[in-house]
Formats: C-alpha cells, sequence, structure tokens
C-alpha cells in the first residue's frame, strides 16, 4: 500500500525551492512509484461530489495578482478514467459524478506535484470537495479511499491547517501567530496518535480563527480517515508557519 500524505503550496511554491519543496521532493524520491496520485485539493470546493474522468486533463491556474511565470506551468501528467470509475463503484452509494470537462489539475494540486513527482509521468485525478457536507461526510468517504490505496493509488490531500487570508501580516515572514500554534499543535497531537477524533477540533477555541472557512481543512478529514480505516497514525514530514495566519504542516501516513 503506498504512503498517502497531506500538504499544500501556493503557487509560488511551485517555482521555489525551499524547506517545504524539499520535504515534498524528498517524499516522492522515496515513496515507491504509485498507480495514480487522487488529490483532494482545497481549490476544487463546489456543492457536488465530482471525480475528473479525462485522459488528459489540463493545468489550471485559479488564481491572480501571481507572477507570469506560474501562469507558463503546465503539469501534463495524464488522467485515468478507469480509476475515476473504480472511485465511483468504491463508495457508492454515495454519489461520485464523473468530470469529463469541468475540472483539471488546480495549484493545490500541481504545486505539490511539480516537486513530487516532477516528471508528471503518475496519472493524476482530483476528487472535489462537496462544500454542502458536514466534516463527518468527509472522514467517511476518507475510510472508503482506503481500499483504493491498497489497489496502489497514492492520495494526497492539498490544504492547511490554520489558514486565514483576511489575518495575514507580512511582517511575519516564517512566523506565526500564538493562536495559529496552538491549534497546529492541538491538530498535531491528534493526528499523530489518534487521527479518528480529529473532529474534536471543530470545539477548539482557536477554530473559527484557524478554519474561518472549511475549504482548505477539510483535505485533513480524508487523511485522518485513511489513517483510522489503516489503524495507523500519521507522522509530521514539515512544519513551519507562514505570515502569521498560515500553517504549512505536512503529513505523510506510512506505505505498508
Ligand atoms: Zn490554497
Amino acid at each position: 500500500m503506498p504512503a498517502a500524505f497531506f500538504g499544500h503550496g501556493s503557487p509560488m511554491n511551485a517555482i521555489e525551492h525551499n524547506r517545504y519543496t524539499d520535504a515534498w521532493s524528498s517524499f516522492g524520491e522515496l515513496t515507491v512509484k504509485p498507480k495514480a496520485v487522487l488529490v483532494i485539493s482545497a481549490h476544487w470546493f463546489v456543492n457536488i461530489t465530482a471525480i475528473t474522468a479525462m485522459r488528459a486533463p489540463r493545468t489550471i491556474h485559479d488564481f491572480y495578482g501571481f507572477p507570469r511565470e506560474l501562469f507558463d506551468v503546465s503539469y501534463p501528467a495524464p488522467g485515468d478514467p478507469a480509476i475515476a470509475q473504480r472511485v465511483v463503484d468504491l463508495v457508492e452509494p454515495t454519489y461520485v459524478g464523473l468530470d469529463e470537462d469541468s475540472w483539471g489539475i488546480d495549484h493545490g494540486t500541481w504545486s505539490v506535484l511539480v516537486h513530487m513527482f516532477p516528471n508528471a509521468d503518475v496519472p493524476v485525478l482530483q476528487l472535489s470537495i462537496n462544500s454542502e457536507l458536514p466534516f463527518e461526510y468527509h472522514f467517511g468517504l476518507g475510510v472508503k479511499l482506503h481500499d483504493l490505496r491498497r489497489e496502489g493509488v497514492l492520495i494526497l490531500g492539498s490544504g492547511n491547517i490554520v489558514h486565514n487570508l483576511r489575518l495575514i501580516d507580512w511582517t511575519k515572514q516564517g512566523q506565526g501567530t500564538d493562536w495559529a500554534h496552538r491549534f497546529d499543535d492541538d491538530v498535531r497531537s491528534i493526528m499523530t496518535s489518534d487521527p479518528s477524533s480529529l473532529a474534536k477540533v471543530g470545539d477548539h477555541r482557536d477554530y473559527k480563527l484557524a478554519v474561518p472557512t472549511p475549504d482548505h481543512f477539510l483535505p485533513l478529514a480524508y487523511l485522518a480517515g485513511l489513517s483510522a480505516a489503516a489503524a495507523s497514525p500519521m507522522k509530521t514530514a514539515i512544519d513551519g508557519y507562514e505570515m502569521g495566519s498560515l500553517s504549512m504542516t505536512s503529513y505523510e501516513l506510512a506505505a505498508s
């Protein structure tokens, strides 16, 4: 069974080399090449559960105000329609729509994968995050994806534990505020001991500051479900903070 991973980059991470991108690269170098990568990205947050099912997913530049070279980034990994259909069957009776022409590979996915699998030779699929449904739904889908992992697919959750763009402080490069540390630390103690209890952070005193909207947090629910299904806690791959209100913590679920 391949490893599973949680991490997230800004578009800039695609063209930078830093501690985080080094961690993603070394994970890619050390892991056995998977049959495909299924990504749950914060940036495909829509009112339906869907999976990309095209043979050649396009690279999506879902941002603005960044340097031109980021709009030139292409990640030409193939898709895998058979695996998309396999996911549809696997999670029944939960409905997953086959997306033939809407989405592709967004920057939540390619900002990490350009480092993890730089040759773009592993097929990539994305599973949307259904914005209408609660934490338990996403955790439950993660549990169901355990069988897909057993079939050789690497699952990548692309999000941030702490992600509050409104409270970004440009003077705090490489630093997190006290509440960001508190929340990230408490999530880490859960993820590295008993990820099946992750839902309880909804009651954390810093939850509303760390998770003002659920899009960047929910990819972790899938990893928590996978981790619970594998009866194996996760380990921290790299940690750090940016601009006060973002945490860059990446987690790895060991191969077995
Ligand atoms: Zn993002």
